[in-house]
């Protein structure tokens, strides 16, 4: 009987365990995707960008002589049930997901299908360490991340997969949904058109990005990652969000390029383990999506109207500090933002602008091709001083200072801001083709006066810091 592998967000034929263990057993594999309300309640951009990487996915199969079955029914479990009536599968294989709601779907599906008497695997594979294999010595889970890298930098991780030589279809194929009527990109109200060419799509470009970044950039990552304007980071993150690139795929490049003396090797290894913290931290507490990590932040008096003046200046890259505005441009055009950028706009919006970083979280997670619930969350905590392992609240980020120290050249806000330029970046440019007519912005607009300044803002948190009653 047929195996149906079950995609996710494991866009990818190469090192998939569910694939490859379908593959293995010899019998007709049938993979098939399920727009559920899970994926159906994603936001803009990642569910645009989703819809991309399934038609990439689609193609692959195809070459592969298979094919992506597509199937939109909001209860994954009624569409699982007819799939299995209609070919006949006697197994569910999948890969597994970390993020509460995905959890409590797939305990439920995995128990009614052993009921049904229908096999249901699922696999490793979006992580290098599974959240419940780390634990400190007390047995309890980590909340800093250096202790973290420390218990997991020496494991041993699985080599990478290959792609299965051949995938076995079966005698007949079941019906599939037509992936453009599922329109999922109807809710970006920004030129799809405009973002498009900062895609980078599917498993083969991811690994090709993998090995240029290994080839050229990893030697100098240490200093170049801080570098908004520098192609100095791997800018793999919107391939393992949607697993068109295997964690231990980077991690294998990673150790490799640390055993060839590349320098920026190990910082760079250190980053994919910030990613499995944010993971361990979401498994454990999965209150770090929606609230404050650490109650006693409960009584800080945030700002939360999330149509405020200054909230909708700081969305549209109009609060008059350049840094910020050119990363949250970036952010806009490109569904992508560098690093330093998050830091630095998650950082006035929390603090200069004592906005409640759910705020900043929802409009990140409305905008990011490399939306990662996980990652997102602890980003958002971090900034802003509610989460574990978080940068002290009295640590204001200079939005002025931080150009003169990651943009001495200025060119990442020369690339991002196009007022009061006689000849601006064309990327410049491109914001206002991309955003929506009613925001009204124009290039010859004059730039604004900061709405907050750095030192006033600065003044401002600190105040509402010390006034605080917890
Ligand atoms: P590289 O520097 O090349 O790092 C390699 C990989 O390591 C990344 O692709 C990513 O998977 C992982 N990584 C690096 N830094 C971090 C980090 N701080 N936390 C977790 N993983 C990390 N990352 C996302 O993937 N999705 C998000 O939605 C997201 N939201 C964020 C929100 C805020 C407020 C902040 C401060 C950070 C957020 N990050 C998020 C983390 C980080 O900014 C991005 O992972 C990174 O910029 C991606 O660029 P890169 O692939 O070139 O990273």
């Amino acid at each position: 009987t047929p195996i149906l592998v079950w995609f996710r967000r494991d866009l990818r034929l190469s090192d998939h365990a569910a694939l490859t263990a379908a593959c293995e057993s010899g019998r007709p594999v049938i993979p098939v995707f399920i727009h559920d309300s899970l994926s159906q309640g994603l936001k803009a951009a990642p569910k645009w960008r989703l819809g991309l990487g399934l038609g990439h996915l689609a193609e692959t199969l195809r070459d592969k002589s298979s094919r992506l079955i597509l199937r939109r029914e909001s209860d994954a479990q009624a569409a699982l049930d007819k799939l299995i009536e209609q070919t006949g599968a006697g197994a569910v294989f999948w890969s597994r997901l970390y993020d509460p709601d995905s959890v409590a779907r797939d305990s439920r599906i995995k128990d009614t299908l052993k009921q049904k008497g229908v096999e249901a695997r699922s696999f490793g594979g979006h992580l290098m360490f599974e959240p419940w294999t780390v634990e400190t010595q007390q047995g309890d889970f980590y909340k800093v991340y250096t202790p973290f890298w420390n218990n997991v930098k020496g494991r041993d991780v699985d080599a990478p997969r290959s792609t299965p030589g051949t995938i076995p279809a079966p005698d007949s194929w079941p019906d599939s949904d037509a992936l453009e009527d599922w329109n999922m990109g109807a809710a970006m109200d920004r030129g799809t058109d405009v973002v498009r060419p900062f895609v980078r799509l599917g498993e083969s470009a991811a690994q090709s990005r993998l090995g240029s970044f290994m080839a050229h950039i990893v030697e100098g990552y240490d200093e170049s990652r801080d570098i908004p304007g520098a192609d100095g980071t791997s800018n793999l993150s919107e391939n393992l969000s949607l697993g068109e690139i295997s964690p231990y795929q980077c991690w294998h490049a990673g150790l490799r390029a640390r055993e060839e003396g590349k320098a920026g090797a190990e910082t760079f290894l250190k980053e994919l383990v910030w990613r499995e913290f944010a993971y361990h931290l979401m498994h454990h507490t999965p209150r770090i999506l929606t609230d404050n990590w650490r109650e006693d932040w409960d009584a800080f008096p945030w700002q939360d109207d999330a149509r405020a003046g200054d909230v909708w200046a700081w969305k549209r890259g109009r609060t008059g500090i350049r840094f910020v505005d050119a990363a949250m441009r970036e952010l806009y055009v490109t569904g992508r933002m560098h690093n330093r950028g998050r830091m630095i706009v998650a950082s006035y919006l929390t603090k200069h602008l004592l906005t409640h970083w759910r705020i900043g979280l929802d409009w990140f997670e409305d905008c990011l091709i490399d939306w990662d619930p996980a990652s997102n969350a602890m980003g958002w905590q971090w900034s802003a001083g509610s989460g574990p392992d978080a940068t002290p609240y009295f640590r204001v980020f200079n939005p002025e200072t931080q150009i003169d120290r990651f943009d001495k050249d200025r060119s990442y806000v020369s690339r991002w801001i196009a007022e009061g330029r006689a000849n601006p970046h064309e990327d410049a440019l491109k914001f206002f083709d991309a955003m929506p007519r009613h925001w009204g912005l124009s290039p010859d607009d004059d730039y604004p006066e900061p709405i907050v300044s750095a030192s006033d803002g600065r003044h401002r948190a600190l105040q509402a810091y010390e006034n605080r009653d917890f």
